[in-house]
């Protein structure tokens, strides 16, 4: 496929704008008219490719969704300079290849819409202070609500408790209130009726995605030296790459999965690993998508019967929820977040989160798919591969890099948070108010993971014993001048206290024993 290119030479005097890998939102205001001076830019850098190792598919889903938006531009009549991964004048760096299009243009001016990266931010701040006015930022746009209001909201308190933020959320945009203005069936949060196992029923939701062949862009990467991981699924890329791919994808979800989404939100499974979940994360965070739009769509949902309630309140407690303060957290804690480390964690990252070949068959199945397709849902990411990862103890850093390299969905305003914060406690509980930890009898109870695995999830000693077990209560035991004080962790230490010291000892013993041999798990 070839990159898509449109720029003629023009008069000097006109204006660069930028426009980043994860900023395809063709709504902006920049696009509604074509200006004659104006020229957008966009790159396909190494810069990007290489500052953590990616998946395969991330990599060509974003290239490929940067070129599909580029051609829409020209399509509509707007002037598009395209710098792909082989140009022979590519510089590889953002500011590098901005500086000389300037030159190349004669461009007056350079705009940029303001980067969800810190790294980035950063970058392109310090060079437009170089060029005074000439160089300028705006807003992307995307977002509810602004970068510092998560933290002006929460202001000096320990734990930013999410609940609160959401419900002003809601209250500010008028998403599922009645006409009094209070919450759609007088409660917030439906969240204790959305705990179920999934045992087959209802039939999980069909894989609305469109297929894409992108063998010759992935040989092109390979050419170029990119490292990667993962599977390319070079000739089925299966995310969407432009916006009505990413609205289809929408109505798809809202048809066939959203009326369960909420009961099965929390379900594993290792016959369906989409279940209910909306897949539709890439499409968000490239922008293709606006959050109220998506929270709109299924509130409209439920007003006309086709969801729920509490399925609808779940999703946009996610969207306008979660994802809004999770991005909050994340520009009140940098820079330095990525290296939060409360608990002291070393341990490093196990091979086989690169393989997948662990026998545990719940972390077989959640590191396998993500590795073969660059999704896992969520509670996959948290209650399997990062509860697995805290009660062992590996270092909360390495974790982040493979979580930011892996997943389709992840950028670092989005991912460290969750990683550091939500589901490793490194930032010492701002996000989450106890550590997010389970043996296996909570994997058990939401997952048909552990028929069929080698390890016995009710034991907890012995070389059969699901290692959750042991690491389980060796953690508390390990971590009770942290804990002990905290009241919704008090059920665990009064049955940790029940325990025999001769018991807890071999908890202790069977503990270090799974983490000596944690490659051969
Ligand atoms: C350790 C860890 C790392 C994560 N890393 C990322 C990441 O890099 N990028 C990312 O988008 N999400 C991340 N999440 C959140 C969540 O797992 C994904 O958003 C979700 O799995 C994406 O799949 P989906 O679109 O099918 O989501 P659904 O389950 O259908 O949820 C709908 C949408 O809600 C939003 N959402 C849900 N939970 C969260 C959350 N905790 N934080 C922010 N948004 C949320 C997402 O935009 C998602 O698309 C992470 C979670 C954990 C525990
Ligand atoms: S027994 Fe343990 S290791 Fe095996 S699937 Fe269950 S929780 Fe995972």
């Amino acid at each position: 496929m070839a990159s898509p290119s449109n720029t003629a030479p023009e008069a000097s005097g006109g204006t660069l704008r930028l426009i980043l890998g994860d900023q395809l939102d063709p709504q902006h205001s920049w696009f509604a008219r074509v200006e004659a001076g104006v020229v957008y830019v966009l790159m396909e850098v190494r810069q990007e490719t290489d500052h953590v190792l990616h998946h395969a598919q991330k990599i060509l889903a974003i290239f490929a969704a940067m070129r599909e938006f580029a051609r829409e531009l020209v399509a509509a009549g707007h002037r598009v300079c395209y710098l792909s991964l082989d140009d022979p004048d590519n510089l590889h760096s953002i500011t590098g290849n901005l500086q000389a299009l300037m030159q190349r243009f004669g461009a007056a001016r350079v705009q940029w819409q303001e980067a969800d990266e810190w790294r980035v931010q950063r970058q392109l701040e310090q060079w437009a202070r170089r060029h005074g006015g000439a160089v300028q930022s705006v807003a992307s746009e995307h977002f509810l609500s602004t970068r510092g209001e998560v933290a002006a909201f929460f202001g000096d308190r320990e734990h930013w408790v999410m609940e609160g933020f959401y419900r002003a959320m809601r209250r500010r945009h008028r998403v599922l209130l009645d006409a009094r203005g209070q919450p759609e069936g007088q409660r917030w949060n439906f969240d204790h009726d959305n705990r179920k196992p999934w045992r087959g029923v209802p039939a999980a939701a069909p894989d609305w995605r469109p297929r894409h062949d992108h063998a010759a862009l992935w040989a092109m990467v390979r050419r170029c030296g990119v490292g990667s991981f993962g599977d390319p699924a070079a000739q089925a890329l299966c995310w969407p790459l432009n916006r009505a791919e990413a609205l289809a994808g929408l109505e798809a979800f809202v048809a066939g999965a959203l009326p369960h989404f909420g009961s099965y939100e929390d379900a594993m499974s290792s016959r369906s690993e989409r279940l209910f979940h909306s897949l539709l994360s890439f499409a968000l965070n490239t922008k293709m998508l606006r959050p109220l739009e998506v929270a709109r769509r299924v509130e409209a949902a439920y007003r006309s019967g086709e969801a729920p309630l509490a399925a609808a309140e779940g999703f946009i407690r996610q969207i306008i929820g979660w994802r809004e303060y999770i991005r909050g957290v994340y520009w009140a804690q940098m820079p330095g977040y990525e290296r939060v480390n409360a608990l002291r964690h070393e341990l490093p990252l196990p091979n086989w989160f690169w393989t997948g070949e662990v026998r545990m068959r719940c972390l077989r199945l959640a590191i396998g798919q993500s590795l073969r397709t660059a999704h896992a849902h969520h509670i996959q990411r948290l209650m399997v591969i990062g509860n697995f990862a805290l009660l062992a103890g590996i270092a909360p850093h390495a974790l982040h890099r493979w979580y930011l390299g892996v997943y389709i969905d992840a950028f670092e305003w989005v991912e460290l948070p969750n990683t550091v914060g939500m589901s490793q406690w490194a930032d010492g509980g701002r996000v989450a108010t106890k550590p997010y930890v389970s043996s296996a009898a909570y994997l058990q109870r939401m997952s048909d993971y552990c028929a069929g695995c080698p390890y016995d999830p009710r034991q907890r000693l012995g070389q059969r014993a699901c290692p959750f077990n042991a690491l389980y209560w060796d953690f508390f035991a390990r971590h009770r001048a942290r804990f002990e004080g905290n009241a919704r962790l008090r059920v665990v230490y009064l049955q940790l206290d029940r325990f025999a010291a001769s018991e807890i000892d071999a908890v202790r013993e069977r503990a270090a024993e799974v983490r000596a041999r944690i490659e051969t798990l």
